[in-house]
């Protein structure tokens, strides 16, 4: 079962799972969990990619290079 974005009105896939540890500020992206789980929030690869965090908190983008790889792909792929 494909689970989708959870921006509202989003309806692209998701491709990596938000999360927060409060106690140490800190957002944390991971690739796609195998359940989703009540804390966290799934996001497809533009919201990943585009995710912002308050003043004063970290961002950990823990996604693995797999992702990165592809996007590199992508940027590098000849025009049609
Ligand atoms: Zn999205």
């Amino acid at each position: 079962m494909t689970r989708h974005c959870d921006r509202p009105g989003c309806p692209d896939p998701a491709v990596a799972t938000l999360g927060y540890e409060y106690a140490q500020s800190t957002v944390w992206l991971v690739d796609l969990t195998g359940e989703s789980h009540p804390a966290t929030y799934d996001l497809c690869l533009f919201h990943a990619d585009s995710l912002t965090v308050p003043i004063g908190w970290d961002l950990r983008d823990r996604r693995q290079a797999i992702v990165a790889h592809e996007r590199a792909q992508a940027a590098a792929a000849p025009p049609a």
